[in-house]
């Protein structure tokens, strides 16, 4: 929405609103729109997902799970008093979220569907570290932040990724908000499909029941468009109606939610005739994807929410972020900070695209610009080795021929020693390659130890904290992970058999020391329970005498791989 528009139409909205003797509500401007569109112009891995999800799906989708989602808050403020300023209060942020909650389970006043999706500020850091879900920075040091903000997503990105803590990430296991001081050209905005959210504080600090920008803003995220989606400016200056002869596949791919003009929402008065059908505006006005009063998500954006979820970005929702790790979890920091030489402005896929050992097979953003340095994926991402033995360890960077080195921190002191922990490296490769690990005789089995990989097509070759970068396409990525050596082969183990009462979810409860997975056959012979919300699985059960499974609501067992 241009300027001009954006100023007629809040006036119009408070005139409106207070003609119809309503609570005046929140209009909102969202810079969503051009971020993907930019987005998708530069980075082909987020092109082919949007693309792929786009269609609302037809398969079954399951609308019983409850899908609890990890929500971090990172607050970039400028050198405030918490609670002061940019730097919003602990109190307003839990606010928000609450706000968000009953929001997506629709109780009054929002009177919406409930979609079963819940949100909860993360227990843990990626590096396993105890966590309450709120991180603070003083970002005064960046320059022009404190007195312009963040005056385009150029901006914001770099922001993000100026702390690596939470660097932008496509594919990941949290939401990350970013509380900003102030977006000069919209409220707020969010990369549709699993992107993180930047929103202003003054959105974080209003608690009118009429604020819906962090309900807009994550609907985003779980693949909701505009309901406007496909309205293009013409050269008269006013909006096109979006093409919706399909609706599964045009305007915002959802059946229930009519097309109309970006600009021209209803009002906030349901009665108010939409241009595009006709007819009136109806619920359409409250949609919370609509640009004033949003209150409701329609049915069907609900079920696109959930078949996201359920299909397209399985890990975001009911993981570890939600529990606080032990302390056997958590593993040694190294010392050093990531740092890099020569970097780029440009979105250049120079870095880590995908890591396979063992039980580690991740996929993640190869833009460094777009996705950040330096990953951190040592709580999330462990494999197990046995002292003495070989393994064969891929990595692939498609679009770079350069530098790839491995450490492992084997006497687990927070430093990787080049001459003796560097287990691959120094020689230049291309595309996927597939590197063998010898696991020595050492003292520290049974700890998690972290494992180390880089790529850099820098001129010389990069060491364990630093990337040194080109002049052309600027540094590679690092990526951290967690490898425990065991001093002998763990038993194979044929049947996972219960040995007492308990929670499905406990490994205590089970002979393998483990829970099961798909491939495991089950037997059970004590009262097990499959906690609320759950999923678990088995290869097929038997049941000894007195086994017997105790469901909490929407605790759900699948058998069968
Ligand atoms: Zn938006």
């Amino acid at each position: 929405m241009t300027q001009r528009y954006l100023v007629l139409f809040l006036v119009l909205l408070v005139l409106l609103s207070r003609a119809n003797g309503q609570q005046t509500q929140t209009g909102l401007s969202c810079g969503t729109d051009p971020y993907v569109a930019q987005r998708i112009e530069a980075d082909s891995a987020y092109r082919a997902f949007v693309l792929a999800t786009r269609s609302t799906p037809t398969e079954k989708v399951d609308n019983e799970t409850l899908y609890r989602i990890p929500v971090v808050f990172v607050v970039y403020h400028v050198g405030e008093a918490i609670g002061t300023g940019s730097n919003v209060s602990d109190a307003d942020l839990s606010y928000q979220l609450d706000l968000l909650n009953r929001r997506y389970a629709g109780v009054a006043p929002f009177n919406s569907p409930n979609s079963n999706i819940q949100f909860e500020l993360a227990k843990r850091t990626p590096g396993c570290a105890p966590f309450g879900g709120i991180l603070r920075i003083n970002a005064s040091g960046v320059p022009n932040y404190s007195n312009q903000g963040v005056t385009s997503h150029d901006v914001g990105t770099a922001l993000a990724n100026s702390f690596p803590d939470y660097p932008n990430k496509m594919f990941d296991n949290f939401l990350v908000i970013r509380v900003v001081n102030t977006i000069s050209f919209a409220s707020g905005y969010a990369l549709i499909n699993g992107g993180n959210v930047f929103v202003n504080a003054t959105g974080m600090k209003d608690r009118s029941d009429g604020n819906f920008l962090l309900a807009h803003e994550v609907g985003h995220v779980l693949s909701l468009f505009h309901t406007f989606y496909g309205s293009q400016l013409q050269s008269n200056y006013t909006f096109s109606c979006p093409a919706n002869a399909n609706p599964n596949t045009e305007g915002d791919y959802v059946a229930d939610t009519d097309p109309h003009k970006e600009g021209n929402s209803g009002f906030c008065s349901p009665g108010y005739v939409n241009t595009c059908t006709g007819q009136p505006f109806g619920n359409l006005v409250y949609n919370n994807m609509n640009y004033s009063c949003g209150s409701v998500f329609s049915a069907g954006q609900v079920t696109r929410m959930r078949a996201f979820l359920q299909t397209s970005y399985p890990t975001l929702a009911n993981n570890i972020y939600l529990t606080t790790p032990s302390s056997a979890e958590a593993l040694k920091p190294i010392s050093c900070q990531v740092g890099v030489g020569l970097t780029s402005s440009v979105g250049y896929r120079k870095g880590i695209q995908h890591v396979q050992f063992e039980q580690i097979n991740r996929q993640s953003g190869d833009s460094p610009h777009n996705d950040g340095y330096y990953q951190d994926f040592s709580c999330s991402n462990k494999t197990d080795v046995v002292m003495g033995q070989s393994y064969q360890l891929s990595i692939t960077a498609l679009y770079t021929y350069a530098y790839r080195q491995v450490y492992i921190d084997f006497d687990n002191n927070g430093v990787f020693d080049e001459a003796t922990e560097r287990v691959v490296g120094s020689t230049v490769y291309g595309g996927t390659s597939v590197h063998t690990i010898n696991f020595p005789t050492i003292s520290t089995t049974g700890t998690y130890l972290r494992m180390r990989i880089l790529v850099d097509e820098g001129n010389t070759p990069p060491t364990a904290c630093y990337l040194p970068g080109n002049a052309a396409y600027g540094a590679g990525q690092v990526e951290d992970y967690a490898v425990r050596i065991l001093s002998t082969a763990p038993p194979v183990c044929v049947l996972n058999t219960t040995l007492r009462s308990g929670l499905w979810t406990d490994p205590a409860v089970w002979s393998c020391g483990s829970v099961p997975t798909p491939a495991d056959p089950v037997s059970i012979g004590h009262a097990i329970t499959i906690p609320a919300g759950q999923a678990v699985c088995a290869l097929h059960i038997h049941f000894n005498t007195g086994g017997r499974i105790v469901y909490e609501p929407m605790g759900k067992l699948s058998q069968g791989q």
